[in-house]
């Protein structure tokens, strides 16, 4: 992989021809994909090892003597490298393969079960996806711990002095999103982990909404736990990373028993493999780890400040043509977030544009985004959301707003 830098001229048109999906009809009409947020598109370079894997080394990894058995330990292994690299983790061990952000979360939640005692204190972010709220609550079930929740403003933003007042020596752990996937907003992660630790809190980070936008180097952050998913980065589903301080690591019982988690087996007793095995138990999704690795690749080959300004630009123009509409609402109006729009047209139903625009070939979400507490708070039942990739284009904003205005006529 070449270095990357900034000055590589960014072109969109140029990118786009990595992705053949992007080419397809949808209702007689080209699509325009804004549902960015749900889950990515995969680019032919993924695609390319994922049919390399499957043509030329397809075998279990870890125990087989036999070549392709190496072939494969060898570039699986080198994935998890490439993730390391990617977050600035300090060890390889400390980055553990899941099924995704919603596995990983789970994995932390259940080894804490272990450590936590009645009454102590987890606080959780109003701006949570479910997958960071419904494995707390579990948790807190079997230990009698107590769930505060840290609450949001009108902006869409977490309030920070409300977090300072909840948090005291009983808080034992603080897990919130660095990008909420709802309303885009990118929480202040950093201020939140050096105040938690000042009370020897751990943090979880559910980096899901943020790692296809943001680079997160997690030894600067110092953070506990950082847990993300490959499908919104390019990769494919069914694959994820969790890293996790090796201190915390070693702490956490494992969570899965199994094959290749194991050191010795008797029926009287069975001791733990070391990190990362402890917690891989059984064969993992090989192939998918390998395509993640290619996708980290593919994203710091077009580089993650191309991303960002390409994203906020498309962000920009959608928003302003969008606040150009009569009744337009759009929620989460942070400064500094992510291009995620999430919006509702006054007396209209977020389905019924949903559908209408995708009888016009365009792709957005409508409904709760898996975050039922944000909408209860804005008192609403749901929103439209478009999201945007660096592979999408102006053309594509201008597409979208003239199909929502012809939605909105027909509807009104
Ligand atoms: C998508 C998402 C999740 C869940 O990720 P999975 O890949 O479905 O496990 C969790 N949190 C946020 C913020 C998300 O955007």
């Amino acid at each position: 992989m070449n270095p990357v830098t900034k000055n590589i001229t960014f072109d969109v048109a140029k990118i786009r021809e990595d992705f053949p999906i992007l080419k397809r009809k949808v209702n007689g009409y080209p699509l325009a994909y804004l549902d960015n947020a749900a889950t990515s598109q995969t680019p032919k370079p993924v695609m390319d090892v994922i049919i390399d894997y499957y043509s030329n080394y397809n075998a279990n990894i870890h125990r087989g003597v036999h070549s392709l058995s190496q072939e494969a330990t060898d570039k699986y292994e080198q994935a998890r490298i490439k993730i390391q690299k990617h977050f600035n983790a300090q060890k390889a061990h400390e980055i553990i393969f899941t099924s995704g952000t919603t596995h990983g979360i789970n994995l932390v939640a259940n080894g804490f079960s272990a450590i936590l005692k009645e009454g102590d204190e987890i606080l959780v972010s109003a701006l949570e996806h479910h997958s960071n709220i419904v494995p707390w609550q579990m948790l807190c079930e079997k230990t009698g711990a107590i769930l505060r929740v840290i609450p949001m403003n009108e902006e869409g933003e977490l309030i920070y002095p409300a977090f300072e007042e909840l948090i005291s020596e009983n808080t034992k752990m603080v897990f919130l999103n660095h990008v909420s996937n709802a309303l885009g907003t990118v929480n202040p992660i950093e201020k939140i982990i050096k105040k938690a630790h000042s009370v020897d809190a751990a943090v979880l980070i559910d980096g899901a909404q943020a790692a296809p936008h943001i680079k997160a180097d997690v030894q600067e952050l110092d953070v506990d736990f950082y847990v993300a998913s490959a499908h919104k980065m390019c990769g494919p589903t069914g694959v994820g990373v969790l890293y996790g301080k090796e201190e915390w690591l070693e702490k956490l019982p494992p969570y899965q028993g199994g094959g290749e988690m194991i050191d010795t087996v008797t029926f009287e007793k069975t001791t733990y493999a070391g990190l990362p095995h402890k917690f891989e138990a059984g064969t993992p999704n090989i192939c998918g780890g390998i395509a993640f690795g290619a996708a980290i690749d593919y994203l710091n080959q077009i580089g993650f400040e191309n991303i960002a300004s390409s994203e906020n630009d498309l962000l920009n123009y959608a928003t302003k043509k969008l606040m150009e509409i009569d009744g337009m609402k759009i929620y989460g109006v942070s400064k500094n977030k992510t291009a995620v729009i999430s919006f509702n047209i006054e007396g209209l139903h977020p389905y019924d544009i949903g559908t209408l625009l995708d009888k016009m070939g365009i792709a957005v979400r409508t409904g709760h985004h898996c975050a039922q507490p944000i909408m209860d708070f804005y008192r609403i039942p749901g929103t439209v959301r478009a999201s945007f990739s660096f592979y999408n284009t102006k053309g594509e904003v201008e597409r979208f707003i003239e199909a929502l205005k012809k939605a909105k006529s027909m509807l009104s």
